[in-house]
């Protein structure tokens, strides 16, 4: 039975979500291997890969706290930035925007609400609750509010490792730099009232706790953006293996999300997340619950093993060998962000199952027999 929509726990033969297959056939096309050149030369050893970010000290304020994860923190991951931030009820993040990178977040805990506008002018007010996704392209304004009760809690990641949340475009930053005349005239109030203005950023404030529903814009338009922001990850489908599930949102599910893919793992207790690479992007982790150990490969004889639990970051480099074996008694619920708009990836148990059996024995010096015994249909997460 050779044809592409053979099930096996729900997933197609093809690839794990569609997109895999057509990766290993041309990796299969690329041709015989050269003579390894340099075998005796000398390889850095595997950069560290974990980042206890929930631990660092960060920015508090009366408002809210933030903590964050950039290449002066972790320096092996130099596509992707992190940050953890709470926000009290009321508690403003103050219109801002950046520079250099998009925002994806993911809610934690709590309810805030984020307004924010696009190019085109239009404009959106929506609340997020624990499971959902916001994303907002570079350079988009926005602002956070938590609504309460309770902290609201989050975590923001920025498709660039560079990026600091603490270097971001803020609004009062900017007023306080411009000369008052220009400035009255912009905002259409008197010099005299600039003077009561922030003199420098604002950043996180203890603001109030806005009413349930959106107010109205100041410019009397309805919150009516058609390119929304909002994504509900947990609400998503799920992809069902033996050992756990997959939510994935790509740019196919979110089309705004055009530089990024998330997904929110879960790997029951004895489980493991097969051995996999992905072909087009670099894999950033936040541990929510639960404990793991992840290993990595990265060629010239390198592997290496961290233990990695809540409030970790785990970081594997674009196309370097992982698995993930969940440990302890609950299971281990993590989200992995890429740096690609569509998801790529290759799994040991695939790509051994789409090559002939003559050439996998001479491969291992196994025999017919034995690797007719041998997996051959995708695992993704093993029992
Ligand atoms: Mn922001
Ligand atoms: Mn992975």
């Amino acid at each position: 039975m050779d044809d592409d929509t053979k099930q096996s726990g729900g997933l197609s033969r093809r690839g794990i979500f569609g997109a895999a297959g057509a990766t290993a056939l041309a990796l299969a096309a690329a041709g015989p291997a050269s003579a390894i050149p340099h075998k005796g030369a000398k390889h850095d050893p595997l950069q560290a890969f974990k980042f206890d970010i929930e631990s660092t000290e960060g920015w508090v304020g009366a408002g809210g706290s933030a903590k964050e994860a950039t290449v002066e923190e972790f320096p092996v991951s130099k596509s992707i930035a992190g940050v953890s931030m709470r926000l009290k009820p009321g508690g403003l993040r103050e219109l801002h925007w950046h520079a250099i990178a998009a925002e994806w977040a993911f809610v934690l805990d709590g309810r805030v609400r984020a307004t924010v506008i696009s190019p085109n002018g239009q404009a959106e007010s929506s609340d997020f609750g624990p499971g959902d996704v916001w994303y907002f392209p570079k350079g988009h304004g926005h602002a956070l509010q938590g609504l309460g009760p309770g902290d609201a809690h989050f975590l923001l990641a920025f498709d660039d490792g560079h990026f600091s949340e603490f270097g971001t475009f803020s609004i009062t930053d900017w007023l306080a730099h411009t000369p008052p005349a220009i400035a009255a005239r912009n905002l259409g109030l008197p010099a005299s009232l600039l003077a009561g203005l922030p003199k420098s950023e604002v950043y996180i404030s203890a603001g109030k706790v806005p009413p349930a529903a959106p107010e109205a814009f100041r410019n009397g338009d309805p919150s009516t953006n058609q390119f929304p922001h909002k994504f509900r990850l947990a609400e998503a489908p799920a992809r069902e293996f033996a050992g756990g599930s997959i939510r994935l949102v790509s740019s196919r599910e979110f089309p705004i999300q055009t530089t990024m893919t998330a997904a929110l793992e879960e790997i029951k207790p004895g489980a493991v997340r097969e051995m996999h690479w992905h072909p087009n992007a670099d894999e950033w982790q936040y541990y929510i619950s639960g404990r793991a150990r992840m290993t990595i490969f990265g060629a010239h004889g390198r592997a290496a093993t961290e233990e990695l639990g809540p409030g970790n970051v785990g970081f594997v480099q674009q196309g370097f060998g992982h698995y993930v074996e969940q440990i302890g008694p609950e299971p281990v619920r993590f989200l992995a962000i890429f740096n690609n708009p569509l998801y790529e990836e290759i799994s040991l148990s695939a790509w051994l199952g789409a090559n002939p059996a003559g050439m996998i024995a001479d491969n291992f010096g196994l025999s017919g027999a034995q690797v007719e015994a041998m997996r051959r249909a995708p695992l993704v997460i093993m029992e």
